[in-house]
């Protein structure tokens, strides 16, 4: 049996368990069914924010409240339709949160979960104080919600309700996952060099991500009012956030299965502790504080995973996956310049890093279809001079043209979009995706489907068309056939091939290589020096840092030679191994 299909399996037997529930349980469990699926849907969407693009929020449960206060006051009080509630409810969540997301999402470290502190409990007494909201005695008599003329009024009648909206938006959240854009949120955490060199807005998925978290948030809210027909602001303060962030990590921060699953043992818990703890302390609600932030600990120190993790470690080691079948079309290449077009060109590049000079009034050209490389001694300001190039940084002065446009000041993704591609001098691949994830990654600036389109499952021509692409990427480079292997179990050698095939899905004019040699073998070094041959012959331009001088003679057209950050020499490689003063600047480095 392979991964999927147990998959398929197990989530028949849980289908049918939960349309059956309601039947055979008591009407308390329901109830209790009906809370564990509110918790789900909030969890949800923090598996998205914390779990994969790690953004630790404590607000949640206030973004629940807006959601549960809109709807209340506008049906309760204004006497509106419940289902306009909903809009309502959706509407407001999604502009406050897109307001809180676009002020505080650029704040680094620890700040950021210091301000969803700092605004969950701002709004938690907003609800306490605004005169229409009732105070702290809160919205009575909310009405229940209709469907089809169907009154939802019983525990029983809503709980399909709020399981079918939670079937719905797992679906829809493990669609967006398994899409272009859920691919860039999958690789949020490990660093933002590298999917920023794909072309990747950070700070739009970041922000997209946050506001879908709190539109869960919002509908769980709704759903909650119209379930308790009543609310105040003490289900929406910080401490049931913190509930909230508990169930996704319990269950797996990185699995949408894993909402439900810590919202079920979150859930179950609490019930339990609210049953045995008064016995043991009057004090009961700080009791259960300290048995949950015990809980808290222990699965940051034992099981990171989650229980969904840990399952996942368990299954993937006895079934594995299937390959995808891709249809035969790739993605439409983009037309090359002509050999000998003027592509880049660097006039008087300087950085400075406070009082260092890194780069230093260097010029430079490099035309289609040559290969050319960079090279100097450790510090020479290589690197820096490929990350003003690919707008990593931003030059101190001097310009940058780029099939003849001036691309100085563009931003890292308008470069990336432009053609060019590149790979790090220290590998940046995401060890827990697969070799097939992490090259599709490189199409990212090449395809278009957004949010919407890969949550509801729009994207699959696209999608295809791309995992060919990448399938031929990995054959390229020899790793055709381990696919499906994580990144992280290949040995260093495979991995910068890794880079370069992710590199090459993005259909570069120009491929920039940082020291692609570097940590390989001889025999893999070879494979790469033919391997960009072949490129080259295809019309691809490459410009190539190195260190080992050896790797680069017999390979490229011309060299630069850089050191102490200034232009040393330019010209053909005989050219330069000759010079007095490049064997000076080596002393000792060529052999
Ligand atoms: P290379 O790649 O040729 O080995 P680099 O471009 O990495 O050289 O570094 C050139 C010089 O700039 C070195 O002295 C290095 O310490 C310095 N440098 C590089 N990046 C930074 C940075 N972000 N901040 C301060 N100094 C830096
Ligand atoms: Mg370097």
């Amino acid at each position: 049996m392979s991964a999927p299909s147990l998959e398929k399996a197990l989530l028949g037997i849980a289908g049918v368990g939960l349309l059956t529930a309601p039947l055979l349980v008591a009407p308390f469990t329901v109830t209790l069914l009906n809370y564990m699926g509110i918790g789900a849907l909030v969890a949800l969407g923090l598996v998205l924010l914390t779990g994969f693009a790690g953004l630790t929020s404590f607000g949640q449960a206030a973004l629940m409240g807006i959601g549960a206060y809109a709807t209340a006051w506008l049906t309760a009080r204004m006497g509106a339709s419940p289902w306009l509630g909903l809009l309502f409810a959706l509407g407001l969540t999604a502009l406050v949160a897109a307001f809180l997301g676009a002020v505080t999402l650029r704040l680094g470290g620890h700040f950021l979960p210091l301000s969803t502190i700092a605004w969950g409990i701002a709004i938690y007494f907003l609800f306490g104080n605004i005169p229409g909201l009732g105070y702290h005695d809160g919205i009575q008599q909310i009405p229940p919600l209709t469907l089809a003329g169907l009154s939802l009024a019983s525990n029983s009648a809503i709980y399909y309700l709020i399981w079918g909206t939670l079937a719905a938006a797992m679906w829809l959240v493990a669609n967006l996952l398994d899409s272009r854009e859920g691919r860039a949120i999958r690789s949020l955490r490990g660093g933002a060099a590298m999917i920023a060199s794909l072309g990747v807005d950070l700070f739009r998925i970041r922000l997209a991500i946050f506001v879908l978290a709190a539109v869960l948030a919002g509908l769980s809210g709704w759903l909650y009012a119209h379930m308790n027909r009543y609310i105040s602001p003490s289900p929406f303060e910080v401490r049931p956030s913190i509930d909230y962030l508990l169930m996704a990590m319990v269950g797996g921060p990185a699995s949408i299965y894993g909402a439900v699953v810590g919202a079920a043992i979150v859930t179950l818990l609490k019930n339990f502790f609210q049953g045995l703890l008064p016995h043991l302390s009057s004090n009961a609600g700080q009791l259960e504080i300290v048995a949950f932030s015990i809980l808290l600990i222990l699965i940051l120190q034992h099981a990171r995973g989650g229980v969904m993790g840990t399952l996942r470690r368990w299954v993937s080691s006895r079934w594995s996956a299937a390959c995808p079948q891709a249809s035969k079309k790739g993605l439409p290449r983009r037309p090359l310049p002509a050999l000998g077009t003027p592509l880049l060109r660097v006039d008087g590049a300087v950085r400075r890093f406070g009082g260092l000079i890194a780069v230093n009034n260097v010029s430079f050209e490099v035309k289609a279809g040559e290969i050319v490389a960079l090279i100097g001694p450790n510090g020479a300001g290589k690197s820096t001079m490929f990350n003003l190039i690919t707008g990593v940084l931003s030059p101190s002065a001097g310009k940058f043209t780029f099939l003849g446009k001036d691309m100085t000041s563009w931003p890292q993704r308008k470069i990336a979009t432009a053609g060019i591609a590149r790979t790090f001098q220290h590998v940046k691949l995401r060890p827990g995706m697969t070799l097939l994830d992490n090259v599709l990654l490189g199409t990212y600036p090449r395809t278009q489907a957004g949010f919407a389109r890969g949550a509801m499952r729009l994207d699959r021509a696209e999608e295809a068309q791309a995992t060919v692409e990448a399938l031929r990427q990995l054959d390229r480079v020899g790793l055709g056939d381990k696919a499906l292997d994580q990144a992280g179990s290949l040995p260093l050698g495979s991995q910068r091939m890794l880079e370069v095939a992710r590199a090459l899905a993005a259909d570069p004019v120009l491929l920039v290589l940082d020291e692609p040699a570097a940590g390989l073998r001889h025999g893999e070094k070879e494979a790469l020096a033919h391997q960009l041959r072949q490129l080259k012959s295809e019309g691809v331009t490459i410009l190539i840092v190195e260190h080992d001088m050896d790797f680069v003679m017999g390979l490229v057209d011309r060299i630069i030679v850089m050191d102490f950050g200034a232009k040393l020499m330019e010209g053909l490689p005989a050219d330069v191994r000759a010079s007095p003063i490049v064997q000076e600047a080596y002393l000792g480095g060529v052999t």
